[in-house]
Parts: structure tokens; C-alpha cells; sequence
């Protein structure tokens, strides 16, 4: 492979948005990242080139057997203009764990690494500077050869796109509803729920519509076999805190090991919290709300980072947890993790990776 990166200048740059409308995934930077495969090259012209629609044959194997596989990592700006990521190998790690699932090469961990910080480098002006916001970094990989045989392709594009957002929150964490899915499930041991590929998001979306039309902001997944124990929520891992102890469903093989559930647990053992992985079913955490025990509920994930959880819906059975409050350990883990992405504090774990320093 190559490990050259060639460079496709831009005539016109675009204008940058308020920081203000953010939001997220609606603006793109000016540049992206790309990258092919073919069995004869395998990975190779890693490119940064503009940012700007593709073409792609109307028999391009993804649009019919569905390889699509990504990741999400945010680049953030300090405080002294360092612009940094947060973990950013684990991200790459997972997305060969994928590839591998999905039946798609491998890539260079290292190389794309050294080439997201490139594309990083080359956009640093569009990594916003108000709080709370970051430049959330795409990178996916789909099959692109024109063929309608079910097998894996033989030809695939790799791109990374970024897009600057705003803070998920307001100025303040705010507790989300939360409902607890009996009839659909997300995923099956022995499938593909614990890497990132494109069709469980397009396998999920029917439930969560049902979900926000009742008026819930997110769905908290079962287990597929029995309905009974939790596995996660859209795009979140989650935390029941039950008589001082932190608990989280164990990888099984249909959860996604977030990359923020491994933080959240590594930070919690280093303060001396209990914390533990293990299989735990719907039922014991209503009990433990019953016996008064359940203190907190929290989601966690790149995007939101910790998400407290106000109210479950299972079945009906309606809780509200710690008075629909944000929970200490909540706010504790989302002020800590967000002060070392920031800069802001130390960062014991080594978790951060500098990749430029800018004009402040
Ligand atoms: C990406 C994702 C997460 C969170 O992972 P992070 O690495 O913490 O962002 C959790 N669940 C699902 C289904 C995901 O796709």
C-alpha cells in the first residue's frame, strides 16, 4: 500500500455556519478523505481531496447486499488551541472489527490514523471553539463494485467526512425518557449487533419511530432470544447505578463495545466506584427501583457522552428515576470526560492525542 497521501486543492472554500445552528451531521468541512480497494492494489491512493458528491454504478454491491460499515470520534479545541481527539486508535481498532465481520480487507490501523489526523490538520479551522462543541469525524467504508453475486466485493471506497457540531445539551445535562422495546429486537448473538455496520441503524429506526411517536426519546434494546435482559440504547451504552454500585450489560456479542462505556468504567474504577459488567435483566432493575435502590440510569456514547435517563417505560410500568434529577455520578463522569477531551484536565489515562496547535 502506498502511504502517501495526495492532496486535491480546493478553488473555492465554503463559508463556515454560526456556530450557533450546528446541531448535528448537517454541515460539511471542505475537504474529505478517500481511499480504494481492489485485489490487485489492495487499500491504496489515500487522497484528501474536495468534498463534493460521488458516482457510483447502479449495481455497486452495497446498494443490494448492504457492506457499509463506520465509525464516529470528535477532534476537539483546548482551551490553549490544542486541537486533540479523544481514543482515537480504539476507533480504528473497531473499525477492522467491523471489516472483518462485514467480510471487507483490513486496513492499516496506523496509516488511516496518520490520515484522519491529516485531514484534521488540513480543516483545523473548522474544529469550533464554543463550548460543548466538536468536529465530529466520520469515517465508513462500503463496497463499490458493479456486480449482483451474493459474495463479498472485491471493490470498496473508504471516506472520512467531518462536520462541525454543536453541544448535544444545552449549557446543561437534561434527562431523557427512555423506552424499554418489548416487541422489536436490535440484535442477535452470532449477528452482527457489536460492530458498527450501516443495517442496524436501518433495522432499528421502525421501533424508534413507534417510540417517539409515545413520546420517548430513545429505546432501550432487550435481549433477542428471551426479552429480558438489557442490552443497550440507540446509539448508547447503559448504566444502572443500584445501592451504590454501577452496573452494565456484559459484551455478549450483540452489544457495541463503545469506546465511551470503556472510559466510563475504567474512570469509575479509578475513583474507587464499584462498577461491574455483567447480564442483568429488565426485571431486576425494576425491583431495584421498588426497594428504593435505584439511583441513577445513564446512557453513554460519543455523541452525548452521558445521557442521564429520567424515565423508563416498560410495558406500561412507568419509573422515574432520582426525581427525573441529574445524578451525581452522571454529572461527575460527563464534567470529568468532558474536561479531558477539552484540555481542561489531566488526563491520567494518556487518552488523548494531540494533532495541531492553532492561533487562539
Ligand atoms: C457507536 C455506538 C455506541 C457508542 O459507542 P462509542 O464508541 O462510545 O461512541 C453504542 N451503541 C451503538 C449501537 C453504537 O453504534
Amino acid at each position: 500500500m502506498s502511504q502517501d497521501i495526495g492532496f486535491i486543492q480546493r478553488e473555492v472554500l465554503k463559508e463556515k455556519p454560526d456556530p450557533a445552528s450546528l446541531g448535528f451531521g448537517k454541515y460539511f468541512t471542505d475537504y474529505m478523505l478517500v481511499m480504494d480497494y481492489d485485489v490487485e492494489n489492495g487499500w491504496h491512493a489515500a487522497r484528501i481531496t474536495p468534498y463534493e458528491p460521488i458516482t457510483l454504478d447502479p449495481s455497486a454491491m452495497v446498494f443490494h447486499y448492504g457492506q457499509a460499515i463506520f465509525e464516529g470520534l470528535k477532534a476537539y479545541r483546548t482551551a490553549d488551541g490544542t486541537i486533540q481527539m479523544f481514543r482515537p486508535e480504539k476507533n480504528m481498532k473497531r473499525l477492522n472489527d467491523s471489516c472483518d465481520r462485514l467480510c471487507i480487507p483490513q486496513i492499516d490501523e496506523g496509516f488511516l490514523l496518520k490520515a484522519i489526523k491529516q485531514l484534521v490538520l488540513t480543516e483545523k479551522d473548522w474544529v469550533p471553539n464554543e463550548a460543548g462543541t466538536s468536529l465530529y469525524v466520520r469515517p465508513f467504508i462500503f463496497s463499490t463494485e458493479p456486480y449482483l453475486g451474493v459474495r463479498p466485493a472485491q471493490q470498496y471506497k473508504l471516506m472520512v467526512i467531518l462536520s462541525p457540531s454543536g453541544a448535544y445539551y444545552g449549557d446543561q445535562l437534561s434527562p431523557v425518557k427512555i423506552y424499554v422495546e418489548e416487541e422489536y429486537v436490535r440484535a442477535v448473538i452470532g449477528g452482527v449487533g457489536h460492530v458498527k455496520t450501516a443495517g442496524n441503524y436501518a433495522a432499528s429506526l421502525k421501533a424508534q419511530e413507534i417510540a417517539e411517536s409515545k413520546g420517548y426519546a430513545q429505546i432501550l434494546w432487550l435481549d433477542a432470544k428471551e426479552n429480558k435482559y438489557v442490552e443497550e440504547v440507540g446509539s448508547m451504552n447503559i448504566f444502572f447505578k443500584i445501592n451504590g454500585e454501577v452496573v452494565t450489560p456484559k459484551l455478549n456479542g450483540s452489544i457495541l463495545p463503545g469506546v465511551t462505556r470503556d472510559s466510563v468504567i475504567q474512570l469509575l474504577a479509578y475513583w474507587g466506584v464499584p462498577v461491574r459488567e455483567a447480564r442483568i435483566s429488565i426485571e431486576e432493575v425494576f425491583e431495584a427501583y421498588e426497594r428504593g435502590e435505584l439511583e441513577e440510569v445513564f446512557g453513554a456514547g460519543t455523541a452525548a457522552v452521558i445521557s442521564p435517563v429520567g424515565e423508563l417505560n416498560w410495558n406500561g410500568r412507568i419509573i422515574t428515576i432520582n426525581d427525573n434529577q441529574i445524578g451525581e455520578i452522571s454529572q461527575r463522569l460527563y464534567d470529568e470526560m468532558t474536561a479531558i477531551q477539552l484540555g481542561k484536565k489531566e488526563d491520567p489515562f494518556n487518552w488523548t492525542v494531540k494533532i495541531a496547535q492553532v492561533e487562539v
